[in-house]
């Protein structure tokens, strides 16, 4: 291993959290791999997904959308946020479909269709709750109408409609009641003006799982394909999810120390009798998050140990007490419990950190190594 950390990425838990999601909803899913699959890679992941029988990749941008194409992958994707002045052009002839919030947006595709004379797939987005992207209030009738007008003419069709919730995480709020209200009445609006869409999907993860009248179609499938359960259980949870990654370092050096000694920068720490402290060659830059310092635990020696002091850029300090540590001993940041190991979970990393399991995957940085594996990671 040349790199200080890596992150072992288990595509048989990927594929075996497709099943279970599945089995669950009973609809298609659609893989998102945004963000470089949380930080799983998303080519591996979207093959992985793919075998298992997800039939789309959801993904954000041109640039992420092509990164599969230029990898091989043709299955249905769709990509979703976008400046008016994208590349829509290259996209409609990698067979991507687009998501589309704004008349902005749709005429810039209509041009790019009219250039290329190569029809485009758009997805229509509402906005039921979550003010961001998606057309609201007057705005949807009036991309309804314009992108009818498009279809009729025959160059552009209009494949899904879809929204975002907002709270898809408390499936008994009133919130998500009236957004699947919202998003139905929308879906009505479209359909009264003569368009015929396929695929109507609003749920992420913790939605598919829990509130099945928002499944459609068709589910996307975030946190949940890569083993993190959407409900803050820290280990399988109640669907049977399986952590994809687990995050391994070793040991670079150790130190016994008196009582009294301070450690890492401030010191904010202090050491309160004689210890071992062990150093890890991992530090905010990649991933750890500065603020779960003075909670944040790892897997070293056989037990949980913490990290004491400030999480540095690219290092940390972890006190061991009386275990017999060596340099070069192994290291679990994160990552499933197997056998009698039982690492921290991301949603633990998450709640030391005041954040989501999403923020610590996707914050993994680019100096750790990705190696992706069938079955469990051997960590010792
Ligand atoms: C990121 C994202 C998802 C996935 O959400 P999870 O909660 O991680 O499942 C689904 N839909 C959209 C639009 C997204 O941006």
């Amino acid at each position: 291993m040349s790199a200080l950390a890596e992150a072992l990425v288990d595509l048989d838990a990927v594929a075996s959290n497709v099943r279970a999601i599945t089995s669950v909803t009973g609809t298609s899913l659609m893989a998102v791999v945004k963000a470089d699959g949380f930080g799983h890679g998303a080519v591996r992941v979207a093959r992985a997904a793919l075998r298992a029988g997800a039939t789309w990749l959801g993904v954000t941008s041109v640039t992420e959308a092509l990164a599969l194409r230029d990898a091989g992958v043709t299955a249905p994707t769709m990509s979703w946020l976008h400046g008016p002045n994208d590349d829509f052009g290259i996209l409609i002839k990698s067979g991507v479909d687009i998501g589309v919030s704004t008349t902005t947006h749709l005429h810039a595709v209509a041009d790019a269709v009219h250039l290329l004379g190569v029809p485009a797939m758009v997805q229509l987005k509402a906005d039921t709750g979550l003010s961001r992207n998606g057309a609201a209030g007057d705005d949807w009738p009036e991309l309804v109408a314009w992108a009818r007008k498009y279809e009729r003419e025959g160059g552009i069709r209009v494949r899904g409609v879809w929204s975002h919730l907002v709270d898809a995480d408390l499936p008994g709020a009133p919130e998500l009641s009236r957004q699947v209200a919202t998003f139905e009445e929308a879906l009505r609006i479209a359909r009264s003006a003569g368009l015929d869409p396929d695929l109507v999907h609003l749920a992420n993860s913790a939605a598919a799982l829990s509130a099945p009248r928002t499944r459609f179609d068709l589910c996307r499938i975030g946190i949940a394909l890569y083993g993190v359960d959407p409900f803050g259980a820290t280990g399988p949870g109640e669907f049977g999810l399986h952590a994809a990654m687990t995050l391994r370092t070793n040991v670079i050096n150790v130190k016994r120390v008196p009582a009294g000694t301070g450690v890492s920068y401030g010191p904010e720490h202090v050491t309160g009798a004689p210890t071992t402290l062990a150093l890890l060659p991992l530090g905010y830059a990649d991933g750890l998050p500065r603020a779960a310092g003075g909670r944040a635990e790892v897997w070293l020696g056989g037990r949980r140990c913490p990290i004491v002091g400030r999480i540095a850029m690219d290092q940390c300090v972890v006190d061991v007490g009386d275990l017999p540590v060596a340099i070069g001993d192994p290291v679990v940041v994160f990552g499933p419990a197997e056998g009698d190991q039982s690492p921290p979970t991301v949603v633990e990393w998450a709640r030391w950190a005041g954040t989501n399991p999403h923020e610590i995957l996707t914050g993994i940085g680019a100096r750790v190594a990705r190696d992706h594996l069938h079955g469990r990671a051997r960590t010792s």
